[in-house]
């Protein structure tokens, strides 16, 4: 395939962006498939980097590996594992040349979509996304609960979050210099990538079975994920406390007059035992449903305000560094 060269003449520049966790199964099969797709584009200078995020299998050594046999590989090893929104951003914050383009470490993201990742970006658009039109070898539950939280979140936050839509996608330099700049603890990439703006278009696709290894997401992880996203992009939980409070106060007192009403008119037997456990356990709830709210973002509110750093680095080699050679991140 052959592109329009870049307007100033220069050569384009692509960085692929692959975060991994425990892959080590999955990378030797996906690295041939990102060497061929890159291939496929006339007069590009890709680079692949790979984020080791604290993997506990041979996922280093695999990495070293395909470093070692290919000179536009660079690794960035974290500290620990950090989880998939952290390990993107260490990697996104190595680019400093060119666009990126982020893709699963599992092959789910099929890298033969590169170059028309690249053309819409020469196209003009600063942030192309992977919209998924199926998704094959994921149960039905997986299928129904994303599609319920793409609907919910997009519903509740104000940054436009489209559906189905990952972390799939080529962001150009200067949608990349503006992510650098988000620096918040609590990390729903997603929501982070819509915050941005630019222009932005999708590509449709159909998200294929892992290639090898288990899913690292598990439905417990799945719904804090999910509690991040909402949390990190909609204060509308703590205004559905707010209404739900003055809903319930209006009931109360509406309840008041007339059972104060009754008594006055037909007296006091002391009966109503069951209806005042009722209004007690309910109004119990209630209370507690909205102080947890209240903890969330609270909760939140603490982890931004220690100012830790995102992430600490083991190691990085930059492309073309031998292994073994470390030095200290850029
Ligand atoms: N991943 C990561 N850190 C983690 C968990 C996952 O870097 O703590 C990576 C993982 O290696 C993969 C991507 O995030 O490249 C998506 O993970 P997975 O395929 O397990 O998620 P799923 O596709 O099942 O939602
Ligand atoms: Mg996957």
């Amino acid at each position: 395939m052959t592109l329009i060269p870049a307007p100033s003449g220069l050569p384009l520049k692509l960085t692929v962006v692959v975060a991994a966790f425990n892959e080590a199964q999955a990378l030797p099969l996906l690295h041939p498939r990102i060497q061929a797709a890159l291939a496929l584009v006339d007069g590009l200078q890709g680079r692949v980097l790979y984020v080791d995020d604290g993997s506990s299998d041979d996922t280093w050594s695999v990495l070293q590996a395909l470093a070692a046999a290919d000179s536009r590989v660079s690794l960035l090893r974290l500290s620990r594992n950090f989880g998939k929104e952290v390990a993107l951003t260490a990697g996104l914050d190595q680019v400093s040349e060119g666009a990126a383009l982020i893709l699963d470490a599992d092959g789910q993201d099929p890298p033969e979509l590169l170059p028309q990742f690249v053309q819409l970006w020469q196209q003009g658009f600063d942030n192309v996304h992977g919209t998924r039109i199926a998704r094959e070898g994921e149960g039905w539950l997986k299928r129904v609960t994303a599609a319920l939280f793409y609907r919910v979140i997009g519903r509740l936050s104000r940054t436009p979050i489209p559906a189905d839509t990952g972390d799939f996608r080529l962001l150009s330099p200067r949608a990349l210099a503006a992510l650098r700049q988000l620096r918040e603890r609590q990390r729903f990439m997603k929501g982070l990538f819509g915050w941005v703006g630019f222009r932005h278009v999708a590509l449709p696709y159909r998200r294929e079975p892992r290639m090898a290894g288990g899913s690292k997401f598990g439905f417990w992880k799945l719904w804090n994920f999910a509690l991040d996203g909402v949390t990190g992009f909609s204060t509308a939980p703590l205004r559905v406390a707010t209404y739900l409070g003055l809903a319930t106060a209006g009931l109360a007192f509406a309840f008041a007059i007339w059972v104060v009403g009754k008594a006055l008119l037909f007296g006091d037997r002391v009966a109503g035992w069951p209806t005042m456990m009722a209004v007690i356990l309910l109004l119990g709830g209630v209370q507690l449903i909205a102080l947890g709210l209240i903890g969330e973002y609270l909760g939140r509110l603490y982890e931004e305000a220690k100012q830790r750093p995102l992430y600490l680095v083991e190691s990085w080699l930059p492309a073309g560094v031998a292994q073994g050679a470390e030095d200290e991140p850029a």
